[in-house]
């Protein structure tokens, strides 16, 4: 039977500066909206490789909800679980790269529709209709979203399904009224945790990244995955460690590698692949995501990784 993987969380429109610098203390040329959203990436990635999947999530009556909404059903997704809220207007990011490769972010995300999700009857059978979930940090700091993941954890794992967690966190983040006890509540739930650099030390005490690993894995996760950017990525678990080396693209535009990257990986670690062919896959897409401005555009199909991973094979 082919397992469904879902995802709650927010679902936004991003703006790039086109320029590089400060922020957005002047007027400057921005190219998009680009449909983004770090769950939203994540399940694009998961039906783009042609895997069952849904989200949960909302937006407004506006041209950035639909844009969102075509594009998630284009490429896969069910996206029944949308809720399109009359009234209300669509989250958006405004992104802007220093020279220095850091980020400065405007962010609606609290005055838009993505900030309230009640459960409702049919979000409920939605859930019930999913084998796992994948949970990330940054929809963990909106409160019903919180509320309606911890629900979906006991119903999914209760059928003997499974979750996946990326805290996917920014600093600004963290000091967010409530926000570390739903991390530890998923950390504590997680099957496979798929943190980036540092966040693998958010959870324990350790200090070499091979203690924290044991300690994780000594509380009930299978599967760890540490994703390293422009260095690649490491897969742990009881077996014992497995690298990857990156692949060498040029990159346009960083934003939804990790989450690109995630998509690949769970779509084949919960059919079962050995760890080495989800990773390898996973490496690939978030190099391939790196290579296409918009956080969403570089998600790409089995097909298109293949083709990527072959030209490497070629010219190493
Ligand atoms: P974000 O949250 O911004 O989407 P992240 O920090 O969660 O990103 P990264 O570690 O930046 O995730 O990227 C995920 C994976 O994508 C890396 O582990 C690597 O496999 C691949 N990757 C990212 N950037 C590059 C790059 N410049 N070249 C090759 N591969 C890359
Ligand atoms: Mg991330």
């Amino acid at each position: 039977m082919t397992k469904k993987i879902l995802t709650i969380g927010e679902i936004l429109v991003e703006f790039v500066a086109t320029t590089q610098g400060d922020g957005f203390g002047e007027a400057q040329p921005l190219t998009g909206p680009y449909p983004s959203g770090a769950p939203a990436i994540f399940i694009d990635q998961v039906g783009r490789m042609g895997q069952a999947c849904a989200i949960l999530g909302r937006v407004g009556d506006d041209d950035f909800g639909h844009l969102n909404i075509d594009r998630l059903r284009d490429d896969g997704v069910d996206v029944n679980g949308i809720e399109i809220a009359y009234g209300e207007v669509t989250g958006c990011a405004f992104v802007r790269y220093r020279p220095d490769g850091s980020r400065r972010f405007v962010f609606t995300l609290p005055q838009s529709a993505a900030a309230r999700l009640p459960a409702t009857s049919a979000s409920e059978a939605l859930i019930d209709s999913c084998d796992h979930l994948h949970m990330m940090g940054t929809a963990l700091t909106i409160p019903d979203i919180a509320a309606l993941a911890r629900s979906a954890v006991q119903r999914i794992k209760a059928r003997g399904g499974s979750l996946s967690f990326d805290p996917n966190l920014r600093a600004e983040m963290l000091d967010t009224p409530g926000l570390r006890e739903e991390l530890a509540y998923m950390l504590a739930q997680a099957d496979l945790f798929l943190p980036s650099g540092d966040e693998i030390f958010l959870f324990s005490d350790a200090t070499t990244e091979q203690d924290a690993v044991d300690d994780l894995l000594g509380r009930g996760i299978s599967d760890i995955v540490v994703k390293r950017g422009s260095q690649g990525a490491s897969h742990y678990c009881r077996n014992g460690r497995k690298d990857v080396t990156p692949l060498s693209v040029e990159e346009i535009d960083p934003t939804g590698a990790g989450d690109c990257f995630g998509g690949a990986f769970v779509a084949l670690w919960l059919n079962g692949a050995a760890p080495e062919i989800a990773l390898r896959y996973a490496n690939a897409a978030g190099a391939h995501s790196v290579t296409r401005l918009g956080p969403m555009e570089g998600a790409a199909t089995k097909h298109q990784l293949d083709r990527l991973l072959a030209s490497q094979e070629i010219n190493s």
